[in-house]
């Protein structure tokens, strides 16, 4: 069996807290603090730290880790110090009896990475900072084209795949996607779910790919209402790239 916890980070950050019979991971550790207490504490028996990119809020939390021990630290080619075990697109490794896959989806950063795993049918994704519930990252380093083609992979994954994103923006996410679909009926009643679990402190991840498909703006790009509404605002042409890339660039300033 496996279980997956939020650890809360900085303002909406989340430290996925991945535990099986055989010990625990952590994906993303941008704190150290409660992760050490529950080393400490024998709540949890630490085996390795999995990294999506390079940004502080992921990953300022290794350093004193590793001062606790020698953990192995999956994450991209790049020049973070404490990985390594460096993976790259299609990469396959094992740890606390779980087999992950390596996805490449730059984008927000050059070097993001996103880890899969099946997980017997039951499958899980950590996609960082390029998918959100409701919405995606900004491009900081990569091209739209970069993120365009991360998401597109990304919404590949089987529907009923868990996806643990690395903060927890989704009413905002949702309250801009209502201006991109405000149609869609779905998205109405997601907004009001989530209103009720923000209020309550109540984490609305991990979100799927099928509630993804079904309510992100960014993933239905190739959706009538929105190519109207995208091309009446910003008169653009109606390829799905270039409808993506008005919705991205509405968001930044919005
Ligand atoms: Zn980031
Ligand atoms: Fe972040």
């Amino acid at each position: 069996m496996l279980s997956v916890e939020p650890i809360n980070a900085y303002d909406d950050n989340y430290i996925w807290l991945v535990s099986t019979n055989e010990g625990s991971i952590v994906i993303d550790p941008g704190e150290s603090e409660k992760i050490i207490k529950a080393i400490d504490e024998n709540i949890i028996d630490l085996k390795g730290i999995l990294i999506t990119h390079h940004h502080y809020d992921h990953t300022n939390g290794l350093k004193d880790l590793l001062e606790k021990n020698e953990f192995d630290v999956y994450g991209p080619i790049n020049n973070i110090n404490g990985i390594n075990k460096k993976v790259s697109d299609l990469d396959k490794f094992s740890i606390i009896g779980i087999e992950f896959e390596v996805i490449e989806i730059p984008g927000h950063t050059l070097d993001h990475i996103a880890f899969y795993s099946f997980n017997n049918g039951s499958p899980i994704l950590f996609c960082g900072d390029t998918l959100f519930a409701g919405g995606c990252g900004r491009v900081f380093e990569g091209t739209y084209e970069q993120m365009f083609e991360a998401l597109k992979k990304i919404s590949k994954f089987p529907k009923n795949t868990k996806v643990y994103c690395g903060h927890e923006y989704t009413l905002s996410n949702i309250k801009f996607a209502l201006e991109v679909d405000p149609n869609n009926e779905k998205l109405q009643s997601e907004f009001e779910h989530v209103q009720s679990l923000v209020k309550s402190n109540i984490p609305s991840l991990p979100t799927t790919i099928e509630k993804e498909l079904d309510l992100n703006p960014f993933l239905r790009c190739n959706t009538l209402e929105i190519q109207k509404n995208i091309i009446e605002r910003f008169n653009v042409g109606n390829s799905e790239f270039e409808i993506f890339t008005a919705i991205r660039k509405w968001k930044d300033n919005y």
